[in-house]
This record gives C-alpha cells, sequence and structure tokens, in this order.
C-alpha cells in the first residue's frame, strides 16, 4: 500500500507534484473556460502546503508539437491558479533548468510554484529517463495526483518516481479517491451489478465488455454502438451509425454473454430521424426496423422503461458513455432518463459509478453530478483501470525502489 498523503508529514519538504491543470481555455484571449480541474488539485495542495511543506507544480498542457507554444503555455493559469489556492503562485517559464532550480531551491514552506508545461520537452511523453531525473531533482517528495495521465508511462507521470524511495512517493487526493471508487466497483462488489455502455463505438469498447462479463449481471448497451450488435442479428438499422468490420465480434460477444449468464440487453426500441439535424424528422420505432435512409439517434420510450426497471433493482452501476445523440436536445431524452435512473438507484442505495467523456458530460448538462456516488474524471485511465490493465502511473508509486 501506498503512503497516505493525509498521515504524510511534509514539514520542510520540497514536494513535487503531478497535476492535471490542462484545462480549456478560449483561444482568442486565453482565458480559462472551465476550471474544474484547478479546483480538483487544490485539496492535495492545500494539504501540502498548511503542514509545512513547498509544492512544485508540473503539469501538461494541450498537445504542443515542437516545444513551447504561446496557447499551451501555463502562464494562463497562474492568476486563477492563485486565487483558487489562496496563496500567491510563482511560476518558472521552463520546468527543467536554471530557473526553475533556482526557483525550486528558493521556495519556502507554504509557498507554492507551477512550473511550465511538461509537455513543452519532448522527452516527457517519450518517458526518457533524464528528463524525468532532471524534474525529480527539484524535490525530496513526489505526489501524483493526475489520475487522468495514470495511463500513460510519461517521464513526469510514471518514470520520474524511480527516483524516489517508496516512503517519499505518494498518491494526490484525486488520485486516492479515483483508485478507492474504482476498487468499490472491481473487488467484491454488491450485486446485482449493471454496466451501461453507449457512445459511438463498439471498438473502443471491446476489451471492457470483455472485462464486464466477469463482474457484471447486466450489460445495457446504448448509443451509436448498439446498432453494430442490430444489424449483426440481422435487424434493418437504415443510415445508422455502423461497424461492418465488427458484426462478427458483435456476434461473439453476445454468444459470450449468453455463455456467462450475464443479461446483454439492446435497446428494443430507437429515436429514428430522417437527419442528423434539430430540425429533424422523428419516429419511435423497433430498433431492427428502422426505415431505410434514417438513423437511429437516441433509445427509446419501451428502452428507457426497460432500462430504468433493471437500473433500479442495482446495487452497484458502472456508466460510460451517452445512449444517443444528447448534444442535440432532440435526442438526448435516453440519456436524461438514464442519468435520472442512475441517480435514483443511488438515493436508494446503490453505489454508482459515472467514468468517461461523454457521460461525464451528460451527468454535468442534467445537473445531476452530486446525485451519483462518483464521477470519474479519468477518462481512458478510469477504463484502462476497469479493464483491469495495470496503470503506469500508479505501478511506479507502488513499486519499490533499490536504494
Ligand atoms: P464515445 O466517445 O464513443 O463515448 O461517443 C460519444 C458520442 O457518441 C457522442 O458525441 C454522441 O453524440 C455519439 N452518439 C451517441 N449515440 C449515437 C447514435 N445513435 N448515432 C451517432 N452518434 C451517437
Amino acid at each position: 500500500m501506498a503512503y497516505m498523503l493525509d498521515s504524510f508529514n511534509f514539514s520542510g519538504k520540497k514536494v513535487l507534484v503531478r497535476e492535471d491543470l490542462n484545462v480549456p481555455l478560449d483561444q482568442q484571449t486565453f482565458q480559462i473556460t472551465d476550471d474544474t480541474r484547478i479546483r480538483a488539485a487544490i485539496p492535495t495542495l492545500k494539504k501540502i502546503i498548511s503542514s509545512g511543506g513547498a509544492a512544485m507544480v508540473m503539469s501538461h498542457f494541450g498537445r504542443p508539437k515542437n516545444g513551447p507554444e504561446e496557447k499551451f503555455s501555463l502562464k494562463h493559469i497562474v492568476s486563477r491558479f492563485s486565487e483558487l489556492l489562496g496563496v500567491p503562485v510563482q511560476f518558472a517559464s521552463n520546468c527543467i533548468g536554471d530557473e526553475a532550480r533556482e526557483k525550486a531551491a528558493a521556495l519556502k514552506p507554504g509557498e507554492v510554484l507551477l512550473l511550465e508545461n511538461t509537455r513543452f520537452h519532448r522527452q516527457e511523453e517519450k518517458g526518457e529517463d533524464n528528463f524525468a531525473k532532471l524534474l525529480a531533482e527539484l524535490g525530496d517528495v513526489y505526489v501524483n495526483d493526475a489520475f487522468g495521465t495514470a495511463h500513460r508511462s510519461h517521464a513526469s507521470t510514471a518514470v520520474i518516481a524511480d527516483y524516489f524511495l517508496e516512503n517519499n512517493k505518494l498518491f494526490g487526493y484525486c488520485m486516492e479517491a479515483e483508485i478507492n471508487n474504482a476498487d468499490r466497483l472491481l473487488k467484491n462488489p454488491q450485486h446485482p451489478f449493471t454496466a451501461i455502455l453507449g457512445g459511438a463505438k463498439v471498438d473502443d469498447k471491446i476489451l471492457l465488455i470483455e472485462s464486464l462479463f466477469d463482474l457484471a449481471d447486466n450489460i445495457l448497451v446504448g448509443g451509436g454502438m448498439a446498432y453494430t450488435f442490430i444489424k449483426a442479428q440481422g435487424g434493418n438499422i437504415g443510415n445508422s451509425i455502423c461497424e461492418e468490420e465488427k458484426l462478427d465480434l458483435a456476434l461473439s460477444l453476445m454468444q459470450k454473454a449468453k455463455q456467462r449468464g450475464v443479461n446483454l440487453l439492446l435497446p428494443v426500441d430507437s429515436i429514428a430521424a430522417d437527419q442528423m439535424d434539430a430540425n429533424a424528422k422523428t419516429a419511435n420505432t423497433d430498433s431492427n426496423q428502422i426505415p431505410d435512409a434514417w438513423m437511429a439517434l437516441d433509445i427509446g420510450a419501451r428502452a428507457i422503461e426497460q432500462y430504468r426497471t433493471v437500473i433500479l433493482q442495482s446495487k452497484t452501476i458502472l456508466w460510460n458513455g451517452p445512449m444517443g445523440v444528447f448534444e442535440m436536445e432532440k435526442f438526448q431524452n435516453g440519456t436524461r432518463a438514464i442519468a435520472q435512473a442512475v441517480a435514483d438507484a443511488t438515493q436508494q442505495g446503490a453505489f454508482s459509478l459515472v467514468g468517461g467523456g461523454d457521460s461525464v458530460a451528460a451527468v454535468n448538462k442534467f445537473h445531476l453530478a452530486k446525485q451519483v456516488s462518483f464521477v470519474s474524471t479519468g477518462g481512458g485511465a478510469m477504463l484502462r483501470y476497469i479493464e483491469g490493465k495495470e496503470l503506469p502511473g500508479i505501478k511506479a508509486i507502488l513499486e519499490k525502489v533499490e536504494a
């Protein structure tokens, strides 16, 4: 088990903290348009500085390709970061080199230094040792709080941990919460366990579905991916989104579900539309009888009822991916109803975890984020974790290092 942030003595320590401060910016004004990720980093940093440590914060920011770029500079977040943290945040315009070294050395307990975007160095994503070592030399303790990048073996997320003894590296609060909640789902979950899977593509979810065969009693499929399954069974899906090359796979997944005693459900009916447009003509039809040239863009009324019943009987719920094109009002009903059902089941005592980009956007859109047990900000990292993969960012903290 890793050392815990709550019981760690930070007094007099220089603490290198890997956060995910990758917030969206307005590309004209460089103003932050959503500061959720900065807010999420605050508790860990407050804990460190209020117990006598000095924090040096590392993060990636956007996807710079060839070194520094104005629009990917973390300097744009300094003032908001200072405001939310309640202390002035200093800034080093390069995460390694003389300036970073000098500012880190001069940092006093209770102070915070933000280091420029780690991805301004190509060695970051390549996970190069030399670069990780230069970062590591800035601090005595390493805290990884960036779950969203834990599935990547980058210098600041994983390789750096090799330069810290096991009693000097630990998880931040965000990481702890993500791991604890995912483990609650994976290790001895209460049954019935229902997984709700949606979104555009089957391809992204194959490994997830297979690992869910070991865990779930019910798998409720919705969103664009459902129509590959429905076509594989001989249904007419019109112009609905379909991965032709995955038809056999879809059939074999359904067979496997049967063999494993998992109740894999497809939406019995759908909202079909003559085009993907706010003014489209729509009809509630059977999912296997979508009219030619029409496309299914949401689950239908009967599917909603059936899914809601299953969800309300569940004790553990995982939701990944919207049930339809929820960005458009006409096709958001299914996703909204499922979000509400997950919230209602949670109210009745179920444990619910919502993870993966668009389902998180959906619970936020419908103002239900506070009514589910846990909203994972991890995206890809959470999916990999549930698939049973070892995440380099987690492994690196837990691993012993030879002195
Ligand atoms: P993913 O990134 O795989 O979770 O997919 C999310 C996207 O799937 C969202 O942008 C939805 O609009 C889209 N989506 C959901 N249902 C459908 C559907 N029936 N047809 C086309 N796109 C869909």
